[in-house]
């Protein structure tokens, strides 16, 4: 019987961004190991900021496993923490959310690359030449040596892992880069994009390159910020749909403008600015085809009488994908069908 490596993966105390974190579990099996034959596992919270250290024990509750192609016999076990009395941890933002295998999310996760405290290939002093070669660019001058490597061989673990990448491509800073993710239910989809980032950082450990998720790295220059748009998309969306359903869901979200603000990531007053195809952080808009708007309504919705799915441009690249989902599904489910 073979011995599996298995690396169960949780998401630490810290705030306002929780960080990845990861221990190995040999265990063995006759051929890779399905959810339900998982153990839970435990690990110190003292060391983590999840608990003190004379009650140290938090627990390891797995709730997806993917295949991890780098390591023989590897496996990805992306796990909830919970305390011993089986209660989720307060730092378990997965528990609970609102969740429906019909909810359908995309998320489109951009960050920077970073290399001795800035962008990977930005010059030592000052900045490389203005945006406008950088997105979707091509050559050496516009993507370097080194950030393709990087960004094909995370492509290509995440697609190992079964993850549902459906597209990468170079931003518009230099340095930055971007992956999209699609998934079924907000759990789901938030799994992956969290293993997915695992994924990155782990990659990028091999050429001495960190990947930094900050919303704004540049601050307030002329230099695009990281942002992780939600498409989303229910059953009532996609198969009814209607202007008049469209307009009573976007009245919720207008409603509920600060929640989801506080969920959507830090710093993002930094990001909506209104400049840099944002809209503003203190207002609500949509609008077709726009992307200077909070919700961008794609053509192709309008054209199919408001059916399909929509773009909330405001979430940030280091907002927490379970809270984003499930926020959307939460306004989503306050409008009646
Ligand atoms: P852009 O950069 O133009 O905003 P992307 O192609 O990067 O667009 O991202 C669009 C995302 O929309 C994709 O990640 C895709 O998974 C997602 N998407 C497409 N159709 C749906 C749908 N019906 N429901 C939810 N998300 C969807
Ligand atoms: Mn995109
Ligand atoms: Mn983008
Ligand atoms: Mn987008």
């Amino acid at each position: 019987m073979p011995k599996f490596k298995l690396e169960y993966l949780w998401l630490d105390g810290y705030t306002p961004v929780a960080n990845i974190r990861g221990k190995t579990k040999i265990m063995e099996f006759d051929s890779f190991p399905t959810l339900d034959q998982l153990p839970e596992w435990g690990f110190d919270g003292s060391s983590t900021q999840q608990a003190d250290g004379s009650d140290s024990d938090c627990i390891l509750k797995p709730v997806a496993v993917y295949p991890d192609s780098t390591r023989r016999n590897g496996g990805l076990v992306m796990c909830e923490v919970m305390l011993p009395n089986g209660e989720p941890h307060p730092s378990n933002t997965r528990a609970g959310i609102p969740d429906d295998p019909d909810a359908w999310f995309g998320f489109e996760q951009e960050y920077f690359l970073y290399e001795d405290g800035r962008p990977l290939g930005f010059p030592k002093h000052g900045y490389p030449f203005p945006q406008g070669q950088y997105y979707t660019g091509v050559g050496f001058k516009n993507v370097g040596d080194v950030a393709r490597q990087i960004v094909e061989e995370h492509l290509d673990i995440c697609l190992d892992a079964g993850i549902n990448h459906e597209g990468i491509n170079a931003e518009v800073a230099k340095g930055q880069w971007e992956f999209q993710i699609f998934g079924k239910g907000s759990a789901n989809c938030a799994d992956q994009m969290w293993v997915a980032r695992y994924i990155l950082l782990r990659v990028c450990e091999t050429y001495g390159v960190d990947v930094e998720w900050h919303c704004k790295p540049l601050g307030d220059t002329d230099w695009n910020g990281s942002g992780m748009h939600a498409n989303f998309s229910t059953k009532h969306l996609r198969e009814v749909g209607g202007k008049e359903y469209f307009e009573k869901l976007m009245d919720r979200f207008k409603e509920n403008m600060e929640e989801h603000i506080a969920v959507y990531g830090p710093d993002n007053h930094m990001r909506l600015t209104g400049l840099h195809e944002t809209q503003a952080i203190d207002t609500f808009s949509y609008g077709i085809a726009d992307r200077g708007a909070s919700i961008r309504v794609p053509h192709s919705f309008v054209n199919a009488d408001y059916k399909g799915y929509l773009e909330d441009r405001r979430p940030n690249s280091q907002g927490d994908p379970y809270a984003i989902a499930g926020r959307i599904l939460k306004t989503i489910n306050e409008v009646a069908v």
